[in-house]
């Protein structure tokens, strides 16, 4: 099973945009903590299974294997460190924040999961290059220059 934080096992379109975001929040006095890049299908399984089918805590997830963009290596998730610690809180300050976090991400061309509607995650960037998840379980790919 492989869960990494590694930027490396990222799409190199994807890391690429990562590196800017970092560097950019980096410029602006914000540093960030990568909790999250490549997780395998495996990997996805398990934490589906979180809070599931009699699981103890909160579920975690609705992808399964192959249904997360983790699992194509096109998302990631940080979480800022302030104070030396990282954040969690989503409100207030905390809030502010994320808020700003996520407008460098899309200035750099990332997808932030903080904007969706539906289960909103603030910890949560990608970059699709406008493939669907079932475009890519039918073998289509990103290129490396996208
Ligand atoms: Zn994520």
């Amino acid at each position: 099973m492989i869960s990494s934080r590694d930027l490396n096992d990222l799409h190199p379109a994807v890391k690429r945009r990562a590196l800017a975001m970092i560097s950019a929040c980096d410029a602006d006095g914000i540093t960030l903590l990568i909790t999250s890049t490549y997780r395998d299908n495996a990997s996805q399984d398990k934490l589906y299974a979180q809070g599931r089918a009699g699981a103890v805590g909160p579920v975690v997830t609705n992808a399964k294997g192959g249904q997360s963009w983790h699992n194509w290596r096109l998302a990631f998730d940080i979480v800022p460190i302030v104070h030396g610690k990282p954040c969690w809180a989503t409100t207030g300050d905390a809030g502010r924040l994320w808020r700003k976090i996520g407008d460098i991400g899309k200035s750099c061309g990332l997808e932030w999961a903080g904007d969706w509607k539906r289960f909103p995650e603030f910890p949560h960037f990608q970059y699709t290059g406008g493939l669907t998840l079932a475009d890519l379980q039918s073998g289509k790919t990103l290129r490396g220059d996208a």
